[in-house]
């Protein structure tokens, strides 16, 4: 049966802490040995303060960078941007026992993925991902626009440098996030939720405190506890779903041991990202009839930033076509948004955002502007 642990964080250190939620797991020893190539895989993209939330904290990552270190290995901390050097400054200590390095700048090389559903074509990944002796998950803990949530499995995303995340949201984000941790099983999740993130992330979001550590093997078990600790029901999250119905993992509560703290004790009730476009459907003339829930979710997070950026009363007078449709509907063809891969077949007919789904974020940046471009023609 696979294992999760829980640390609640009470007056020990992160260093405490971590070692506490690994040796729940069975210790480092179990894991790493003398001479190994370890890579730890933190979420580090985001230039933040771990304060945020937004960022694994260093200091998780320190810990178990000295874990490894001690116990005789090379240790490299990799991430995808630069961002992980800033984020990093503050902790030069790092330095005594890993290497930085951004998967931007690393040597790559071309992988195919076995039984993989979306990434089917040789993918550049970085050369030390694929031949680490150990590949350590360090994700965080939050909830997400297109995803629900995101801790383990979603983290491996960043292995993919510079832009090439792309990739995932072109060709399909489940099954991509599915493949990738395919490509590159993680020997040890620890999952960092001193500092969460609650609500629209990634197009926006909140901090939450929620001090406590996760750690398994698995990287399908921990998000079904995590899942489970933030109330959501794991089988609806589908990259969790997908990722056990291809045998990464399990696939509910019953089959995993819960170790260390209790689930009671961690539980927390996240505000969720925006999924409900509902209100605005009196403002906004939306073609969703077919849509899939990536779409809606993705587009709902997207009227949701724009209407914080620029004040909800802006957001109004505008088509939105998204879901596959084979004929446009009727209606002036000014101010349309074409949201999502299936409408690509009609994108000279206004402005198409790619994506499967569209990023969040991108959503927003065209309905701003958009409903910024109908104030310049009043
Ligand atoms: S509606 Fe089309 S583009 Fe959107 S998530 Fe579903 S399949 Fe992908």
């Amino acid at each position: 049966m696979d294992q999760v642990a829980l640390a609640r964080l009470g007056n020990q250190s992160i260093f405490e802490a971590v070692s506490q939620v690994v040796d729940l797991v069975g210790g480092i020893d179990k894991y790493v040995k003398k001479g190994d190539l370890v890579l730890i895989k933190p979420n580090s993209f985001i230039l933040a303060r771990p304060e945020t939330g937004f960022i694994t904290h260093p200091e998780v990552v320190l810990a178990i960078a000295k874990l490894c270190h001690k116990r005789g290995a090379r240790v490299v901390v990799g991430e995808r941007r630069r961002n992980i050097f800033t984020n990093f400054q503050d902790y030069p200590e790092i330095n005594d026992y890993a290497e930085l390095i951004s998967f931007d700048e690393a040597p790559l090389k071309l992988k195919t993925i076995p039984g993989a559903k979306a990434l089917y074509m040789s993918i550049a990944i970085p050369r030390i991902v694929d031949e680490c002796d150990v590949f350590i998950n360090v994700p965080g803990l939050r909830t997400h626009a297109l995803t629900d949530m995101s801790n383990g499995l979603k983290n491996v995303m960043g292995i993919l440098p510079d832009n090439s995340t792309r990739l995932v949201h072109d060709l399909g984000l489940t099954d991509s996030i599915v493949d990738l941790n395919l490509a590159r099983p993680s020997d040890l999740i620890v999952s960092d939720a001193i500092y969460s993130v609650q609500g629209n992330f990634p197009a926006g979001g909140e901090m939450i405190q929620t001090n406590f550590l996760m750690a398994s093997t698995n990287m399908v078990a921990i998000d079904v506890v995590a899942a489970t600790i933030m109330g959501f029901d794991p089988s609806a999250v589908e990259h969790i779903n997908e990722a056990a119905a291809r045998g990464l993992g399990p696939a509910t509560l019953d089959e995993i041991k819960v170790v260390g703290s209790s689930l009671d004790s961690v539980r927390f009730t996240p505000q969720r990202a925006d999924h409900d476009y509902g209100k605005y459907k009196d403002r906004l003339d939306i073609t969703d009839g077919a849509a899939c829930k990536g779409c809606r979710q993705s587009l709902a997070s997207a009227i949701a930033a724009a209407a914080a950026e620029i004040g909800e009363e802006q957001i109004r007078d505008l088509r939105i076509i998204t879901g596959p449709v084979e004929t446009l509907p009727a209606g002036p063809r000014d101010r349309v948004l074409m949201y999502g891969s299936c409408t690509r077949r009609f994108k000279d007919q206004g402005t198409f955002i790619p994506g499967c789904p569209p990023l969040a974020g991108q959503g927003k940046k065209f309905i701003v502007k958009l409903c910024g471009k109908r104030e310049e023609m009043e």
